[in-house]
């Protein structure tokens, strides 16, 4: 692999950037493999980079039925955060969080992670009641943030309306919070982990599992049967689906979530701003455009497309919060399949199956998770065990009633 360097810029100028290799192979599959991924968004691939980085495992396959980051990885407003309520979320966020800080430098690759700050509203007594209990339990688990008052509010987002139908009364500051670019994060992963010997294979669907005494021995594909000694499935809204293949149930419902983006305007914004209560967050994009993220469908699908009555209910807010945005055009809308649990907490397991492995349910908010999440995956597959950090989000944490309750910490979808 060409390290990319300015030096590397600069040489590839000569030649006016013809020769750049590609950033990764397209083999054929192999008959076997060590490990088979399924699914390449940005959870696969880390997994993949991870296995071969950190466990020594490189003869392994990610098997993509689109291309990779088509789904959710390259459909989400890229928030990146770790200030959730419960130790165990803490645990699996921040791990994310400080491997997010230095990804760019490990990866060899700009993922263009940007540490902004991001800002929690409170519009309402219960809001200033959860920050409360929130911002003090992240605190005691060592994560930065901070109070703020309405005041301290307006010197950062100078324009916004804190009187409005929904009054600010205060905001929670995660200053080490922010955003990267989402593609970016799915290249980066299958370049570096392409470059250790990865197969990364797209259009190529997993159809079915190959089962015996209870075991995975591989899986059948629509380009035929792929044998492996462990299978890993990432697949986040399809996850169901898979398991269904498998023979048996997740807790998992997967609805459109949508977001959108206005035309680009010049540097405004320059943190991430969230409001539970009232559903509006945003984020100004390096290009200028405005990252807003709209709520979920209240139904079951997988269309990779959301109602307009949940567009009107996001942008009501945004406008009264922010009128100097009210007559900016919208310019795209798009929605991606959020694999979501009861306590909006994701699952990572082992499951009924011997040598199988499920990575989901990490629901509208699953994208700043990505390298933590990789990394204890691989590790938990490498091993046959589930990490330390990954073992409280069981699929059986269902069924012992040890549920991990984010509902309030994931209140906006993101
Ligand atoms: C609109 C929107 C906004 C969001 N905003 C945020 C945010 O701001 N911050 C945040 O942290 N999270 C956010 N999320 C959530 C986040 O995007 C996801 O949790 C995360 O990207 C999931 O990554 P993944 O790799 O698990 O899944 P995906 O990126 O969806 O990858 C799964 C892959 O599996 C493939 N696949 C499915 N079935 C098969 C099969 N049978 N065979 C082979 N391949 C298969 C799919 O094609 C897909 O590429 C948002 C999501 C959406 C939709």
């Amino acid at each position: 692999m060409n390290r990319y360097s300015i030096f590397s810029l600069l040489r590839n100028s000569v030649n006016y950037h013809q020769d750049w290799q590609r950033a990764w192979r397209s083999p054929d599959p192999k008959r076997e493999y060590d490990v088979v991924i399924v699914g390449g968004g940005g959870h696969g691939l880390a997994t993949a980079y991870y296995l071969a980085k950190e466990c020594g495992i490189s003869n392994v396959a990610v098997i993509e039925k689109g291309w990779i980051g088509g789904g959710n990885t390259g459909r989400n407003t890229t928030i990146v955060r770790s200030n959730y309520l419960y130790d165990e979320s803490a645990g699996i966020y921040e791990h994310a969080l400080k491997l997010w800080e230095n990804l760019s430098q490990d990866l060899n690759y700009n993922v263009m992670f940007s540490p902004r700050g991001l800002l929690h509203l409170a519009h309402n007594v219960h809001d200033m009641q959860e920050i409360g209990r929130r911002g003090n339990a992240i605190r005691l688990n060592g994560i930065d943030s901070q109070f703020l008052t309405p005041a301290q509010v307006k010197e950062m987002v100078p324009f916004i309306n804190l009187e409005c139908r929904y009054p600010v009364m205060g905001a929670l500051l995660q200053p080490r919070g922010g955003t990267a670019r989402h593609d970016a994060v799915a290249w980066g992963y299958a370049r570096a982990a392409d470059a250790m010997g990865v197969d990364i294979i797209q259009n190529c669907e997993v159809q079915g599992f190959k089962i015996e005494n209870n075991t995975v021995t591989g899986v059948e594909t629509s380009r035929g049967s792929i044998s492996a000694k462990k299978v890993g499935c990432v697949v986040a809204g399809h996850c169901s689906v898979l398991a269904d293949m498998a023979g048996f149930r997740l807790p998992i419902e997967s609805v459109p979530l949508q977001a959108l983006v206005s035309e680009p305007i010049k540097p405004i914004l320059d943190c991430v701003v969230m409001s539970g209560s009232v559903h509006a967050y945003i984020s100004q994009s390096d290009k200028g455009e405005l990252v807003i993220g709209a709520g979920s469908d209240l139904y079951n699908s997988y269309s990779q497309r959301g109602s307009f009555d949940v567009i009107e209910a996001t942008v009501g807010p945004v406008v009264e919060l922010y009128p100097i945005f009210s007559r900016m055009k919208m310019l795209r809308q798009w929605g991606g399949i959020v694999d979501v649990t009861v306590d909006r907490s994701p699952i990572l397991t082992k499951t009924p199956v011997n040598n199988m492995f499920f990575n989901c349910g990490w629901g509208t908010g699953g994208f700043k998770a990505t390298p933590g999440s990789g990394n204890v995956f691989a590790h938990s597959i490498a091993r046959g065990d589930m990490h330390p950090i990954a073992e409280p989000f069981s699929m059986y944490r269902f069924i012992s009633g040890a549920l991990i309750d984010e509902g309030a910490a994931a209140a906006v979808a993101h």
